[in-house]
């Protein structure tokens, strides 16, 4: 399964390489085909915006409310580490990439 570069139009980036370009705030990774960065687009930054947010509100959500340890590992600790793991999914096989724009 392979993605395709925004600048040449061929199927380049495995998963792992998709996930290695970052957001659109990085300088993202060169093309093996034509050798111009691609960065995530929009839909990464939207999806990683709003997980970023629930795993905030699951720590404060946490914090406020827990009594034990299994209650700071239920309502926090494994919140937070899904959407950590929900972020690296979705950078690795959602959303399309787009030329990047920062410059080096
Ligand atoms: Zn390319």
């Amino acid at each position: 399964m392979k993605y395709k570069c925004p600048h040449c139009g061929k199927e380049t980036f495995s998963p792992w390489m998709k996930l290695r370009c970052g957001g659109m705030t990085s300088y993202g990774k060169p093309c093996p085909e034509c050798g111009r960065r691609c960065v995530n687009g929009k839909a990464s930054l939207i999806a990683n915006t709003v997980l970023s947010l629930m795993g905030l509100a699951a720590i404060l959500y946490c914090y406020f409310t827990f009594r034990t340890y299994r209650d700071v590992f239920l309502t926090g600790v494994i919140p937070f580490a899904s959407t950590v793991i929900m972020r690296v999914l979705f950078n690795m096989f959602v959303g399309d990439l787009v030329p990047a724009i920062k410059r080096k």
